[in-house]
């Protein structure tokens, strides 16, 4: 990816995401190959991962029309950045990572151990790692300033920082698009165990979907085949790397020290793992052109 002949203003660079500006308050999103884990930016990038980021997003995007307004205007992208970004509306960012969780894993378990709760909602008794839940919930994170880390909150929180009726349409567009995906990941034989969306606001107020949506890197996809609560939990998504840097890179993740960089088979079974998920959720391959320049 070589954006430097862009000729555009860069407005953001993310871990994952660059923004640039063009005309009329829209904004060139640029999904780059970088994967992050843990807060840190890896070494090296995986191959192709924009282009399943930005493709899946759009595929989703499409599923989910009828539910919300989403932030892309046009896929007519200059020829630098061909398949791995959008044109997309200018929105005000609501500071909320709006997840909602379906199955029980990662930070939840981690606080239902500690309070059976997950942000603050009472959970069951005897539920272990992988757990489907009594019904989806919302467990939202602040979204942290750079080099922190997002933190679990409950929903008083989130309706404190952005309002009451604001929060309450989070939770509501949050939990209504985890349904809907969830149908179509099952009827293709993947559980969708959680995921995690960003909304953005119009001038006039309208909350839209933004960012990228339920893709490996905001969501956990399972293979329902082989799903075993407390057990095996085959994933299509960052699950594998970061169970890499936790199990077998000999780093520990309270050091302070930024992770090691992952061997190339780590690198080719990460992209696998991600062309994977996206032909298993819609159906097709996704259709790689070579990289220009
Ligand atoms: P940070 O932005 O704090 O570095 P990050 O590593 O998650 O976090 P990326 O996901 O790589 O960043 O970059 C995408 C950024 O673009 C996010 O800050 C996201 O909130 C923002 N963003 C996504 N869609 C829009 C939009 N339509 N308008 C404005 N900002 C957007
Ligand atoms: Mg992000």
């Amino acid at each position: 990816m070589d954006t430097s002949s862009l000729g555009l203003p860069l407005v953001h660079a993310g871990k994952v995401r660059e923004l640039y500006a063009l005309e009329d308050d829209r904004l060139l999103m640029v999904a780059s190959d970088r994967i992050s884990a843990f807060d840190f930016v890896l070494e090296p990038a995986v191959p192709d991962k924009g282009r399943v980021l930005t493709q899946l997003s759009l595929w989703w995007f499409a599923q989910l029309g009828d539910l919300v307004p989403d932030h892309v205007l046009s896929t007519e992208v200059p020829v630098e950045v061909a398949g791995r970004a959008v044109v997309c509306e200018r929105l005000t960012m609501l500071p909320v990572e709006c997840v909602a969780r379906g199955y029980l894993t990662g930070s939840g378990w981690l606080e239902y151990q500690e309070s059976r709760t997950v942000c603050g909602v009472p959970l069951p008794e005897g539920l272990v790692d992988g757990s489907r839940l009594p019904e989806p919930i919302f467990t939202p994170a602040t979204k942290a300033e750079l080099g922190e880390h997002d933190e679990n909150v409950d929903f008083a929180t989130v309706a404190a920082t952005v309002g009451e009726e604001t929060a309450a349409t989070l939770r509501d567009l949050t939990l209504a698009v985890y349904a809907r995906a969830e149908g179509v990941a099952r009827e293709r034989g993947i559980i969708l165990a959680d995921t995690k969306l960003e909304f953005g606001q119009r001038r006039d107020g309208t909350i839209v979907l933004a960012d990228e949506v339920l893709t490996p890197d905001s969501s956990r996809f399972w293979e329902a085949a082989t799903w075993e609560p407390g057990g095996r939990l085959d994933s299509f998504d960052k699950q594998y790397v970061r169970n890499w840097l936790l199990r077998e890179s000999g780093w520990d993740r309270h050091s302070g020290q930024a992770p090691p960089p992952l061997p190339p088979e780590v690198v080719a079974a990460t992209r696998q793992r991600y062309l994977d998920a996206y032909e298993r959720l819609t159906g097709a391959p996704l259709v790689l052109e070579a990289e220009p320049g």
